[in-house]
């Protein structure tokens, strides 16, 4: 069994040594547990602060343990009732190419077939999709007429966001990095406009897209992105705090400005809560089968970036946090 391990905690961006691959036998099973082999694992950005020491919403990943991460795999061995061999699951496996997990343990889903790829239940109709849908319906409560502010807009996050505001009758402004990501979101993803926050000129660009203001801001990267938005901020929005990427790989993260001084220092304050997706826990399997059909049917569009195997997880991973994917990220390891 090959998998990425925390060698040593990142100062800043990660260096050689920091994950290191290693290699060791897979163990037999014992009664009750089931082995899955990886088929897809997903490259996240909240893996990154999970390397650091400090305690945030979730552990730190332990010295010598696998990189955390969600995966597509199959059942290849089963001695629980619960599980079949050729069931095809998301699973938190870590960055290995198998696991094994209790036949009874929580946050494993069989995947039902509704014709998409499997990859897709790692992104859109994965984590990042649920996670872009509840926050922006249920923090976010965007109203038909209203401008919703996404960046990250081409990620899977971002991507649901903005195609689940249009879809509610809203203006849907996102913000990405480079002419290309940007051109995608509008006249792929039908956005209304895409702002370039590499491009130099991002007050003026963003004041421009945004000739009402703006009623709900999706929060994804913080930064200067947050500082550009909270100038245009309409009495009454809403700020649903996701994350704020642009700080992940930051050497002293008690001094990041974060979203909650930039917006919690305004005034009005607009309503501004960090969530986790984990929040609508009970609502899965519908959320999940809901972005699921809408792939099917081609409502929801969707990009992906596929690195091949673990031997190229943590390039993969150091690019995402800088922008280098195009949509989902993902490791392919097995068919
Ligand atoms: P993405 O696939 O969109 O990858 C991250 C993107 O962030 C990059 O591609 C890059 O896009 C952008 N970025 C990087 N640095 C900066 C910067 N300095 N300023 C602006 N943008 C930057 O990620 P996801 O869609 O998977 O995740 C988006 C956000 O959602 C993250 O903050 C993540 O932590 C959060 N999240 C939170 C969850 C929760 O439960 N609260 C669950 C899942 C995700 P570009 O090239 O356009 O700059």
């Amino acid at each position: 069994n090959r998998k990425v391990v925390l060698n040593k905690r990142p100062q800043g961006e990660i260096q050689d040594g920091d994950l290191v691959l290693k290699e060791e036998p897979v163990r037999d099973l014992k009664d009750g547990e089931v082995l899955i082999k990886t088929l897809w694992l997903s490259l996240d950005p909240y893996m990154r602060p999970r390397m650091n020491d400090s305690k945030g919403y979730m552990d730190p990943i332990e010295i010598g343990a696998p990189i955390v991460g969600e995966s597509v795999g199959r059942v290849v061995e089963s001695k629980s009732d619960n599980y079949q061999v050729g069931d095809v699951v998301t699973v938190y496996s870590g960055w290995q190419e198998y696991c094994i997990i209790p036949g009874n343990a929580e946050m494993v889903y069989k995947i039902k077939d509704q014709g998409v790829p499997l990859q897709t239940y790692l992104g859109v109709a994965g984590m990042p999709g649920r996670t872009g849908y509840c926050g922006l319906m249920y923090v976010g409560k965007p109203k038909a007429g209203e401008t919703v502010v996404v960046a990250a807009a081409s990620g899977p996050v971002g991507t649901v966001v903005g195609q689940t505001a249009k879809q509610e009758g809203c203006r849907v402004v996102g913000i990405a990095g480079g002419p290309e990501k940007c051109r995608y979101v509008v006249e792929e993803l039908g956005f209304d406009a895409c702002i370039d926050y590499k491009a130099g000129n991002l007050d003026a660009d963003l004041a421009a897209a945004c000739p009402n203001g703006i009623d709900v801001y999706f929060e994804n990267v913080g930064g200067d992105v947050a500082k550009a938005v909270a100038k245009l901020l309409n009495p009454g929005a809403r700020v649903p705090i996701c994350g704020y990427v642009s700080a992940y790989n930051a050497e002293d993260q008690s001094k990041v400005e974060t979203p909650f001084h930039i917006f919690g220092a305004l005034d009005p304050k607009p309503e501004h809560r960090f969530f986790l997706v984990t929040e609508w826990q009970d609502k899965h399997q519908e959320i999940t089968a809901l972005l699921a059909e809408q792939v099917a049917s081609g409502k929801l569009k969707y990009s992906e970036t596929v690195a091949e195997g673990l031997d190229n997880a943590v390039e993969a991973f150091k690019g995402m946090l800088k922008g280098k994917n195009f949509g989902k990220q993902l490791v392919h390891i097995a068919d």
